[in-house]
């Protein structure tokens, strides 16, 4: 996909602040953070959004959430909290088309979302 902006991340064209790298999996911190700690983590497949998602690649949400977990305790957010938080198409608040999961903490943040 080489328009997408997520996707040149994963292939070093665009810089980003990155907090983890796997085989599967990069993460890095969003350039407009709506928290002390705001890291988008995503999957290096091009993957545009969790419709996309089915039996044949699975397994890559479980691989997110290893890699979340990971970083949650490296960042010291397990103890009081976080927030994690995937927007999907136009009424979700989706910009971005390629699948990603926010990790929002370092705050007490409200509910319900605007
Ligand atoms: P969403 O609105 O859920 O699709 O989230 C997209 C997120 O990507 C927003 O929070 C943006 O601030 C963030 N974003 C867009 N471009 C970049 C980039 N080049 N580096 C880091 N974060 C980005
Ligand atoms: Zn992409």
């Amino acid at each position: 996909m080489p328009e997408c902006i997520f996707c040149k991340i994963v292939n070093g064209s665009v810089p980003a602040s990155k907090v983890y790298e796997d085989d599967k999996v990069v993460a890095f911190d969003d350039l407009n953070p709506q928290s002390p700690t705001h890291i988008l983590i995503i999957p290096k497949e091009h993957i545009p959004s969790v419709n996309y998602i089915d039996e044949s690649n699975s397994s890559i949400i479980g691989h997110i959430f290893v890699a979340i977990s990971k970083i949650v305790k490296e960042k010291g957010l397990d103890k009081q909290g976080y927030r994690i938080v995937n927007n999907c198409g136009e009424f979700g608040g989706q910009t971005v088309e390629h699948l990603h999961f926010h990790l929002l903490g370092g705050r007490q943040l409200q509910w319900p979302p605007g």
